[in-house]
């Protein structure tokens, strides 16, 4: 099932130490969770693409966010293209589903089934330090 996933790669890994901080690598190559209510997007409510930081790869729009009141940035649906990868989560003693990046594996954060239920109750609560906001109308080119 894993089969398609990218093995570690020393290269791309000396690119993220030096390029992302301490909190956006440890989030994402670590499996790290930003403290609660301390993420930039976690209020962000403009118009634009969310993409993964360590590869760019599109993950969501500002139309599939939703204010969750959890903490942490939600979004009730994936961008099509994002071929987001869930994993089991038992760590902490707690039976819960990750999201990684479809493209380069970086750890997004969790997702649980409390979402809104008009777009399928799913919410995806994701650390600000995983993503980079690019502002802009929700089109894809
Ligand atoms: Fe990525």
């Amino acid at each position: 099932m894993k089969e398609n996933m990218p093995r570690f790669n020393p290269e791309r890994d000396r690119e993220w130490r030096e390029r992302l901080t301490r909190l956006q690598y440890h989030v994402t190559r670590e499996s790290g969770t930003e403290p609660p209510n301390s993420g930039i997007y976690y209020m962000e409510e403009r118009e634009g693409k969310y993409l993964c930081i360590c590869c760019g790869n599109i993950l969501f729009t500002s139309e599939m966010k939703y204010h969750s009141n959890c903490g942490w940035p939600a979004f009730h649906t994936e961008h099509p293209d994002a071929g987001i990868i869930r994993l089991e989560d038992n760590s902490f003693r707690m039976l819960r589903v990750e999201v990684r990046c479809g493209s380069c594996d970086a750890h997004l954060g969790h997702v649980f089934d409390d979402g809104p239920l008009q777009f399928g109750g799913e919410r995806y609560c994701i650390n600000s330090a995983s993503i980079d906001f690019v502002q802009g109308e929700n089109n894809d080119d």
